[in-house]
């Protein structure tokens, strides 16, 4: 939601930020707290300087409405000053006019993130409660995972991005079990859990999908940068030590498959589908990979 008086400022913000964003604009703090009542935005972009309020009063009002609100401040250069000061009152950041275009998207794009952790770790409160935590490893179970999955289709459909996921398999964790015992098993799906989880950015969903199976759910994230995080949670897997007393120190090693989103599947079920043959590629390749749907013929 863009605030400002000038139409010229508006237009601006908002021709630039259409094309990735829902973007609203209001001409004044009132009516701009008027919409937020109806459709608590994500974020607020406005001016300090209002009729209605000014400096941190603006926020507040923002703030009554909503806590946890993030707010970037449209500045002029001289003005920055008091846009620093308004910053230790809890704005979120500011963008100095004339724009610089590729700066001001930057700002953007940073504060969406941060608001979108807000939300989450609020998410993750609530979802504990309604039990969509594996209880095993503590990272969401196959119920979030598909829950998840439908929410990043749709989106991904409706602002047309890319999204990858991961299929990923522990290599011959029957024989782990058997040569280790169960237990063993188990404190090793704890740690593959933890590594997945630790390893793949906040906004990834990393979840156990079944038995030895997880899945990452990476969104904004076409094939290439897909493939860095997964052959990057590969490697790191067959060179880490997973201890199980002082004594034993084992080895383990996982098969990852990636497909993307919308490039190689339509719906949710495909998806997961073509994910699940390049992962049977990796397996069929030798293990301890990471094969890209599409790609099947090579490494
Ligand atoms: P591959 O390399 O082809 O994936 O072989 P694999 O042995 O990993 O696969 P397979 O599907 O044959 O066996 C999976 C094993 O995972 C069987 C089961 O003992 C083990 N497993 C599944 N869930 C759990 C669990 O919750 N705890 C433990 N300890 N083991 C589990
Ligand atoms: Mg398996
Ligand atoms: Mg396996």
């Amino acid at each position: 939601l863009i605030v400002d008086s000038e139409l010229e400022v508006r237009k601006v913000l908002f021709d630039s930020l259409i094309k990735d964003y829902d973007v609203f604009t209001s001409e004044s703090l009132n009516q701009a707290l008027d919409m937020f009542k109806q459709n608590p935005f994500h974020l607020v972009v406005t001016e300090l300087l209002t009729p209605e309020a000014k400096g941190i009063e603006v926020l507040q009002k923002f703030k009554e409405l909503k806590s946890d609100i993030t707010v970037v401040v449209v500045t002029s250069y001289k003005s920055v000053p008091s846009a620093v000061e308004a910053m230790k009152a809890g704005i979120y950041d500011y963008i100095t006019k004339p724009f610089n275009l590729d700066e001001m998207k930057l700002v953007v794009l940073h504060a969406l993130e941060r608001q979108r952790l807000l939300e989450e770790a609020k998410e993750k409160e609530i979802y504990q409660e309604l039990a969509l935590l594996d209880g095993l490893t503590k990272i969401y179970n196959r119920r979030y995972f598909e829950q998840k999955l439908n929410e990043e289709v749709t989106r991904s459909t409706r602002y047309p991005q890319k999204f990858s996921l991961l299929m990923i398999d522990i290599d011959d964790f029957k024989n782990y079990n058997d040569t280790y015992g169960h237990q063993a098993g188990d404190k090793v799906l704890k740690d593959v859990a933890n590594i997945l989880f630790y390893r793949s950015r906040k906004t990834d969903f990393a979840a156990r999908y079944g038995g030895e199976e997880f899945s990452i759910i990476a969104p904004h994230t076409d094939k290439i940068a897909g493939s860095v995080l997964a052959s990057r949670i590969v490697d790191f897997v067959s060179k880490k030590d997973f201890t199980l007393d002082a004594q034993t120190i084992t080895k383990i090693t996982i098969s990852i498959g990636l497909a993307t989103f919308p490039d190689d599947a339509a719906t949710k079920e495909d998806l997961i589908q073509v994910a699940d043959k390049a992962l049977y590629q990796a397996k069929k390749l030798g293990k301890n990979r990471l094969c890209l749907f599409g790609a099947e013929a090579s490494e």
